[in-house]
């Protein structure tokens, strides 16, 4: 995305309001997501609204694909799942009108939000801001369509799952505005998934840094690119619930975060694929085959390790369980390639990670990581540690246990998490 020019004119404050899934659930939800953008327009603001589809159907929508063919083409996916805006759009210019506001609903390729051809994993390019600011100008409601562009051939792109949030923080940060708000069905950014971990505490802000390894580790309250952007134009994002008034969460760059940590929170990414590869031949060419192989994947391989047995060399690596079945002719030719002895992939499994500015510096987190859980007997494998994180992998079946364990550990409840060495006779936590 080129970098956004702050458009003259307007004096009027300008707000960029996403509304996720289950914030338009149903018609009921879409009129009070109207009732919301009216209210900020008659306090004297600007509105754009960005919408996600209605709860569910762009699942529904990928199930349909699915079942023509286990393995769809991805132009023809980005156009079938880009219909579920589509309408939740239209629904949400409909209502505003139906309350007696103006506004006028825009498609990706109506504004246009270019972007590239990576179909289903599309990059913004540029977000035309022309038609926004015409009906701005007349006092309407502009309500855009989320996760969805267009490419320089006029096909239809879609930004990847949860897209809808970069959508919204890129229209923000080319319009210039003074607050991209996204309105989800949680009050804000917690300690860890509240849905999982009821004693999750929730941040009043956290640093965009923070908030990128986060969502990156699985928290999908932000989608990640979204965070990216964020960061990059330093776009001041709100994160809060649709459904209540309280203040929510604010994006922050570290400097100003107002609470004095050293640990953010914690993240899952659930269906992770282990692939181990033993027996290789230790060669620096082999191994710059096997890294560009991976790269070729272009998907999330994460906790990469490689380990050197006298000539021989074994590596392994995460990958998503969904993206296994795309991996596997790469994998196999891997294999073939680099005259693995054995190839071992394992499933099911969960990255549980603990995310924060401390996390490197103090070796006491990692072994109180796996202090806590091996009390509660949970193997914990592929340990992972970097400037911002420390990672491992646990079976699937015990995972949300594992992050209420680390979460109660950490005191992650408490306004400022406790990191240091236990004191007590046992050296005990
Ligand atoms: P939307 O449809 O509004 O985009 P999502 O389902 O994509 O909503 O994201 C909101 C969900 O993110 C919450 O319901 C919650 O379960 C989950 N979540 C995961 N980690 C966190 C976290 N640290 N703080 C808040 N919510 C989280
Ligand atoms: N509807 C899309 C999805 O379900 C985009 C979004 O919700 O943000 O992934
Ligand atoms: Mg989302």
């Amino acid at each position: 995305m080129s970098a956004p020019e702050k458009y003259p004119g307007s004096r009027r404050p300008l707000l960029v309001k996403k509304f996720g899934g289950t914030s338009v659930a149903d018609i009921e939800r879409i009129r009070k997501v109207a009732r919301l953008a009216l209210e900020s327009q008659r306090e004297g603001n600007d509105v754009v609204v960005v919408v996600s589809a209605m709860s569910g159907e762009t699942n529904r929508l990928l199930g349909l694909a699915h079942q023509v063919l286990p393995l769809p083409d991805a132009r023809e996916l980005d156009v079938i799942a880009a219909t579920g805006e589509q309408v939740s759009t239209a629904l949400t210019a409909l209502a505003i009108q139906a309350q007696g506001g103006q506004a006028c609903s825009f498609l990706g390729h109506q504004l246009p939000l270019r972007t590239d051809s990576a179909f289903t994993r599309a990059r913004i390019l540029q977000v035309e801001q022309e038609r926004i600011r015409e009906v701005l100008a007349c006092g309407q409601i502009a309500v855009v369509a989320g996760f969805q562009g267009v490419d320089s051939n006029d096909n239809i792109t879609t930004l990847g799952r949860g897209g809808s949030d970069i959508t919204a923080v890129a229209l923000a940060a080319a319009l210039g505005a003074d607050v991209c708000e996204i309105y989800t069905d949680v009050e804000g950014i917690y300690t860890a998934d509240p849905r999982v971990c009821p004693s999750g505490r929730k941040l009043k802000s956290i640093s965009y840094e923070e908030m990128l390894e986060l969502a990156s580790l699985g928290a999908k309250v932000l989608q990640v690119r979204s965070v990216e952007i964020a960061m990059k134009y330093e776009v001041p994002v709100h994160v809060r619930g649709t459904f209540t008034e309280e203040e929510g969460t604010w994006l922050v760059s570290r400097e100003t975060a107002f609470e004095a940590r050293v640990l953010a929170g914690l993240a899952c990414e659930h269906n992770q694929a282990r692939v181990e590869l033993s027996g290789l031949e230790h060669h620096p060419e082999r191994m710059a085959e096997l890294m560009e192989l991976l790269a070729e994947l272009n998907t999330s391989v994460d906790l990469l390790r490689h380990r050197q047995e006298g000539t021989q060399v074994s590596i392994s690596f995460t990958l998503p369980e969904g993206e296994l079945l795309r991996a596997k002719p790469s994998l196999e030719r891997l294999v073939d390639d680099l005259g693995a002895s054995a190839i071992q992939v394992s499933t099911g499994l969960t990255k549980v990670s603990l995310v924060g500015i401390g996390v490197r510096s103090d070796p006491w987190i990692a072994a109180r990581v796996c202090r806590s859980l091996a009390r509660h007997r949970i193997p914990v494998s592929d340990l992972a540690v970097n400037e911002l994180r420390i990672s491992g992998l646990v079976e699937g079946s015990r995972a949300d246990e594992a992050l209420r364990i680390l979460h109660e550990a950490f005191e992650l409840a408490r306004a400022e998490a406790s990191v240091t060495r236990p004191t007590n006779a046992e050296g005990a936590w």
